[in-house]
């Protein structure tokens, strides 16, 4: 309904072009520049609304909020279909306001923009972007929507949302723009940063037979994902997405539409490859290498029960003494999840091991099972693979849930092991990248210790492909050219406690759990943290999967890396366009990112 009454009053206005004929409000001095907000004198009025509009090409939608529906209407067919959907990432990211966390306690809640700008190509985002500039707007970027810091919705702000720039094409031989002679032409695929990595793993395995690296979860925005670096199932043996990227198009602050890669703004390239969405420029491009698909993936799994303190820290024993020989390399990645009641499950995935070689590599961690007196098999391990072409087919597939709303694009399905995650509102999150000297004969006790006890507060899952020690050189050295904290290459695992509840939208009219244990479950997810920073002083942290309160977020996310990106920032975005929360940059502004505090 607010759409249709944009559009009406759109229409009613007579057509004027956009461009340096607005009649921009003077620019503030950097110094405590403040954005506007509305209801101030100096927000757009709803003439300068339109000429936005008109420039692209009515692409420019009023921001509601998710559950706006249910707000003014608990019965209407709208309401029901917000909430009959609420459990499909695919219904969320097709929506302005959707954001895939429902919220984060004391940290953020999801909240509607002004406007929206539903982007078409990138002469929109430019629009869009000197508007924002020039009138002083609070700007936001949004693609997948999976920040769990909250970093792609922002209220009263104007929202580039690049859902729309989903188009995928394969390359035999790409050259980055401008690169000439000087690199040679490699397999790659091109896609709309809008694009999620299902569309890209469609395209490039499922139809291409090739393989790009991207994220685990399916639904995840491709721009977004490599921006923080980024991390799928088979990592281990490929490095970071943001090591695979070769090219992008970026929109910067100044409203230049730019194609950057080793050979154009090569900071800016470097900037992007893992510095952190949403704060050097709107990527609305991107190319990506692929690379030979390897004959299989597969799986490991099964979950143990110890009956005694004393048996699981056995357990965890032997699983560190069979870990660094028969699983620490290329071929081994995702998780462990170690219990606060001594259950110990594995799910772990491979990538280049057949069914007989998978099953073979874990016979003897099994078999030491199978031996052991104290401990409870709640569902039997066992291992597995199968032609890694096969590996995102929806169909036939009892592992992932289709999209089955009408017109969804049949490839479009998420892992079934994802579904707790969708609309989570989280009480706490951390993550600790855990180096490679920890699986030391002499270190292990440490990390049994640590793991232990940092367990007794709340559950810790290991991801292997998030750590990238034990993977190819060529991929640690793609990796090491990106702008993640270098920890990520010295470390064999990316340790990731968190708790919340949900989905727990505004508007959605669910009961939250009470205070104190949601107060209690983030004091667990700290307290478990922090067992294992004592094993791991000056932790690095995965930007985007880590704790929104890091008062060390510069260094945790960055590494030795924050000053050059620091410098970047300060080359393409002066006076601070692009904010987000803990983003590059982001220590000049107060928390909303509406005013800036100091030069
Ligand atoms: C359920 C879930 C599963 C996840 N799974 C994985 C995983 O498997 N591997 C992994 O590494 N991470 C994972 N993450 C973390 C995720 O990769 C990051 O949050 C990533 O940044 C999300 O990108 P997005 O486009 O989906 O999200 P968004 O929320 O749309 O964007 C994330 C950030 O990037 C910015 N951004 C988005 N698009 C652009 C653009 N075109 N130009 C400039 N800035 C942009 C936004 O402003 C925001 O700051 C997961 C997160 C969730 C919630």
């Amino acid at each position: 309904m607010q759409r249709r009454n944009l559009l009406k009053s759109v229409a009613a206005l007579p057509l004027l072009a956009l461009g340096s004929s607005l009649p921009a409000p003077a620019m503030a001095a950097a110094a405590h520049l403040k954005r506007v907000r509305p209801g101030e004198p100096a927000w757009p009025t709803t003439n300068d609304w339109q000429k936005l509009n008109d420039a692209v090409g009515g692409a420019l939608l009023p921001g509601h909020a998710l559950f706006s529906a249910c707000e003014s209407d608990r019965g209407s067919a709208a309401c029901k279909e917000t909430l009959g959907n609420i459990g499909n990432p695919f219904y969320i990211g097709d929506q302005p306001a959707g954001t895939q966390v429902s919220g984060w306690l004391d940290a953020w809640t999801p909240a509607p923009s002004a406007y929206v700008l539903k982007a078409r190509n990138s002469a929109d985002v430019a629009a869009a972007v000197s508007f924002a500039r020039e009138r002083r707007l609070r700007l936001v970027v949004k693609g997948g929507a999976h920040s769990y810091q909250g970093n792609s919705n922002a209220q009263d702000s104007l929202l580039i949302w690049t859902r729309a720039l989903n188009q995928v094409t394969l390359h035999d031989a790409f050259v980055p723009a401008g690169c000439g002679e000087k690199v040679k032409p490699v397999p790659a695929v091109s896609t709309g940063a809008g694009a999620m990595w299902i569309d890209l793993y469609d395209a490039v395995t499922s139809r291409g037979s090739r393989y790009v690296q991207g994220g685990g979860c399916t639904s995840v925005g491709v721009a977004g994902l490599v921006q923080s670096g980024g991390f799928g199932s088979f990592s281990k043996g490929f490095g970071t997405a943001a090591a695979g990227l070769l090219e992008a198009e970026v929109v910067t602050a100044d409203g230049r539409v730019r194609t950057v890669n080793a050979c154009s703004d090569p900071e800016l390239y470097w900037a992007i490859k893992g510095g952190g969405g949403g704060s050097f420029g709107v990527v609305t491009r991107l190319t990506l290498r692929t690379h030979e698909l390897p004959e299989y993936f597969g799986a490991a799994w099964g979950k143990l029960q110890a009956q005694s303190d004393d048996a699981f820290r056995r357990l965890l024993v032997r699983f560190f003494e069979f870990y660094p020989t028969s699983l620490f390399n290329p071929h081994w990645g995702e998780q462990v999840t170690i219990g606060s009641d001594n259950t110990f499950e594995i799910s772990m995935v491979s990538q280049g091991v057949d069914a007989k070689q998978a099953t073979a590599v874990w016979r003897p961690f099994f078999a030491w099972i199978s031996a052991a007196p104290d401990i409870d098999i709640l569902d039997t391990p066992d291992a597995g693979a199968r032609p890694a072409r096969h590996w995102w087919d929806v169909a036939g597939s009892h592992s992932m849930i289709p999209d089955k709303r009408a017109g969804a694009p049949p490839h479009h399905a998420w892992w079934e092991g994802d579904q707790d995650q969708v609309g989570a509102f989280l009480h706490g999150y951390d993550s600790v990248w855990l180096p490679v000297t920890l699986l030391e004969s002499a270190q292990r006790p440490h990390l049994v210790d640590a793991l232990f006890a940092g367990s007794r507060y709340q559950e810790i899952e290991l991801h292997f492909n998030k750590g990238l020690a034990g993977g190819p050189g060529e991929a640690i050295a793609a990796t090491a050219d990106t702008a993640t904290n270098p920890a990520v290459t010295a470390a064999f695992a990316l340790a990731i406690i968190a708790n919340g509840e949900g989905p727990l939208y505004p508007g959605m009219g669910r009961t939250p759990v009470d205070a104190a244990t949601a107060h209690a479950n983030a004091r667990a997810v700290d307290q478990a943290s922090a067992q294992l920073r004592r094993i791991v002083p000056d932790a690095g942290s995965y930007v985007s999967e880590s704790n929104y309160f890091n008062a060390a977020w510069q260094q945790a996310f960055w590494g030795k890396n924050y000053p050059r990106l620091r410098a970047v920032k300060d080359r393409y975005d002066p006076n601070g366009l692009f904010f987000v929360h803990h983003g590059v940059g982001s220590e000049d502004w107060s928390a909303d990112g509406f005013t800036r505090l100091r030069d």
